[in-house]
């Protein structure tokens, strides 16, 4: 592999042949398979598509899976009778709402319901509120992939300058969360950002988590920065990150491939996540 390319999908990879170790133990020593419960409503392709590899990537770790396909037409009261038969199901360790939801659905009372000992996403309010007051509690499973990546390639991140474009719950804020706790010095931004290119030529270390495609030019990144990009976009049959990948590469030091890059760690976090909630019961 390029030395320039921070290898999620290697890692991930890594980490998942270990954790399938460690269910395999504790389905010997103790007789518990960790189990994780998906629940999908409506047909969007993408969110489809990111369910069956979470499902493909529970089996291979032989993890029990659960998907719940729900009809669009769902009420917000039939999906909280799930979430609250799915609290209370002994095989089930983690639940995860595949996001965004119809319209019709409030995402904030969805998560609010699902109880923090199953929260494997980390989006309940408790936990989201653990990861910034920096107590124990499940951190969302994409921000936790980008520390992990970085730190597996030993990036030093303290005192770093980081700039994150987005501020979504899921991606933007619990990345400058886990970057301020590693002692670095962040910067966010989102679409009322003035000068965008301002703040993103100062980052030693930026993340975009924007969810355009080629949003990031080659003149927006520091020359010898270290570029991570979330972003995934559909262009034509094929996937691509926010950043222009090509004209980054240049720049950069080091660069995150899309796909291969954070996508496959966030699955990768989602199961080591599942297996916490196992230990923590
Ligand atoms: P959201 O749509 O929730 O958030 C997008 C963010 O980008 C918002 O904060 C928005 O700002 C900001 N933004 C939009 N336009 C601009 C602009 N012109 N300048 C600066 N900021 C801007 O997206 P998510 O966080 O859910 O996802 C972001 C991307 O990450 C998507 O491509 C998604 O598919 C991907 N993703 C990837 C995952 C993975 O596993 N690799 C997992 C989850 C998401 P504002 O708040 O002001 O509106």
């Amino acid at each position: 592999m390029d030395s320039k390319i921070l290898d999620g999908k290697s890692l991930a990879r890594e980490i998942r042949n270990d954790i399938s170790k460690k269910v395999n133990e504790l389905k010997e020593k103790a007789g518990i398979t960790p189990g994780l419960a998906v629940v999908i409503v409506g047909e969007d392709p993408a969110s489809q598509s990111y369910v069956r590899m979470k499902e493909k990537a529970c089996i291979e770790a032989n993890f029990y899976s659960e998907v719940h396909r729900c009809k669009e037409s769902i009420t917000q009261d039939e999906l909280l009778g799930l979430i609250h038969e799915l609290n209370h199901n002994p095989k089930i360790h983690g639940i995860l709402v595949q996001l965004p939801l119809p319209k019709h659905l409030d995402e904030k009372i969805i998560n609010e319901n699902i109880v923090p000992s199953k929260d494997v996403d980390g989006f309940s309010p408790v936990n989201f509120g653990n990861l910034f007051l920096k107590q124990p509690g499940f951190v969302p499973c994409t921000p936790k992939g980008i520390i992990r990546l970085l730190k597996h390639y030993g990036i030093q991140l303290e005192g770093k300058n980081v700039v994150v474009v987005g501020r979504s719950d899921i991606v933007g804020k619990p990345t400058a969360a886990l970057f301020l706790h590693e002692n670095a010095t962040i910067t966010l931004c989102h679409s009322k950002t003035k000068d965008l290119s301002k703040h993103t030529k100062e980052a030693d270390i930026l993340v975009s988590a924007v969810g355009k495609a080629n949003f990031i030019s080659g003149d927006m990144i520091k020359e010898g920065a270290i570029v991570i990009d979330a972003g995934t976009n559909k262009v034509g049959d094929q996937l691509v990150g926010d950043v222009d990948f090509e004209a980054a590469y240049d720049k950069a030091e080091r660069i995150t491939p899309v796909p291969g890059g954070v996508g496959p760690m966030t699955i990768a976090m989602l199961l080591e996540n599942t297996l916490e909630a196992v230990n923590k019961r």
